[in-house]
C-alpha cells in the first residue's frame, strides 16, 4: 500500500530536520526533493541515494501552477504504484507552499495513507533572529501578490510579515523575481497604510552554518529601490498602539 508524507527540512542545512523527518526521509522508497539551496539537496541525497529534485520541474517563464501542478502528479503516481513516498520541502512544508497541500489532500482522496510534519519554517527563524514574539502585539501574515489583490484589514498595532516580495507586482506567475516598477506596487500599497518613513525590515534566515542572517532595515517608501531577494521577508513593525474595545469584555461572570 503506497503512502505520502510530506516532511520540512528546516531552514538551516544539518542544523534543522527534526529526527522524526530525518527517519521518514531514510526509510522511504523515494525521497522528492524541493529545497532553495544545493547543500540542502546534496544532504538529503546523503541520507537516501534515492531521490528526485521537483526543483527541476521550474523554469523561467513557466507559469508556477503549471509547475506544482507536474510536482504533485509526480509524486502521486509513485504513491499509486504502492510506494512509501517522502516529500521533503524546505522550512515547514505547509508554509506557503502548495504542493505538499494539494499532495496530501489528493492521496487522502484516493484512499491513501497521507500526512505532514512540520519543520523549522523562515517564520520560525524570523522569530528567534529579530526577537519577535507574535503573541505579545499579534501578527498578520500574507503572501505579497495576494495582499495586492485583495483588500485586507491590516492592523498596524500589530506586525505585518509579506511573504514572497521577491516576486511582488509580477502576476504572470512566470518569473523568479520581479522587476523594481512592478514592486512599487507594493510600496504604493504599502503607503495607503502606512508612511513613506515607517521602518520595515527585510529578513533572510541563515542556510548555511557559516552565514549570518539578513536584516535590513528600510523606509516603507523605499521598499522598491532595495535588493529584495527570492528568500526576503518583509517585517513591518507595529506603528500605533492597540485601542481598548468598547465592549468590556474584562467584566461579568468569572
Ligand atoms: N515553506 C517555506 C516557505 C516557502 S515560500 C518555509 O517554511 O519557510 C517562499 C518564501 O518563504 C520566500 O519568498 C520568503 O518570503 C520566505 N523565505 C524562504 N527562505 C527564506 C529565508 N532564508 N529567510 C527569510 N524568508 C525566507
Amino acid at each position: 500500500q503506497g503512502s505520502l508524507v510530506c516532511v520540512g527540512t528546516g531552514m538551516m542545512v544539518g542544523a534543522h530536520l527534526s529526527p522524526i523527518c530525518q527517519s521518514h526521509i531514510e526509510q522511504a522508497d523515494v525521497v522528492f526533493v524541493c529545497v532553495a539551496e544545493h547543500y540542502m539537496e546534496a544532504w538529503i541525497t546523503s541520507l537516501n541515494k534515492n531521490t528526485v529534485n521537483l526543483q527541476t520541474f521550474y523554469g523561467e517563464g513557466k507559469d508556477r501552477h503549471d509547475t506544482y501542478a507536474q510536482m504533485t502528479s509526480a509524486m502521486l503516481e509513485r504513491v499509486e504504484k504502492g510506494e512509501k513516498v517522502v516529500g521533503a520541502f524546505y522550512g515547514h512544508p505547509g508554509v506557503f507552499a502548495k504542493v505538499p497541500h494539494d499532495a496530501i489532500a489528493i492521496a487522502k482522496s484516493r484512499g491513501f495513507d497521507a500526512y505532514m510534519l512540520p519543520g523549522i519554517s523562515a517564520e520560525s527563524c524570523l522569530y528567534a533572529d529579530l526577537g519577535i514574539d507574535p503573541g505579545a502585539l499579534g501578527c498578520q501574515h500574507y503572501e505579497a501578490n495576494q495582499f495586492l489583490l485583495y483588500k485586507r484589514e491590516v492592523d498596524t498595532a500589530a506586525y505585518l510579515v509579506l511573504w514572497q516580495v521577491g516576486v511582488a507586482g509580477d502576476f504572470s506567475s512566470a518569473v523568479f523575481t520581479s522587476s523594481s516598477l512592478q514592486r512599487k506596487k507594493l510600496t504604493d500599497k504599502l503607503l495607503s497604510i502606512y508612511q513613506a518613513n515607517d521602518s520595515a525590515i527585510l529578513y533572510e534566515a541563515a542556510t548555511l552554518p557559516i552565514d549570518e542572517f539578513r536584516a535590513t532595515t528600510i523606509a516603507i517608501g523605499e521598499l522598491h529601490n532595495h535588493e529584495i531577494n527570492q528568500h526576503s521577508t518583509l517585517v513591518i513593525p507595529p506603528v500605533s498602539k492597540p485601542v481598548i474595545d468598547d465592549v468590556d469584555y474584562s467584566k461579568g461572570t468569572n
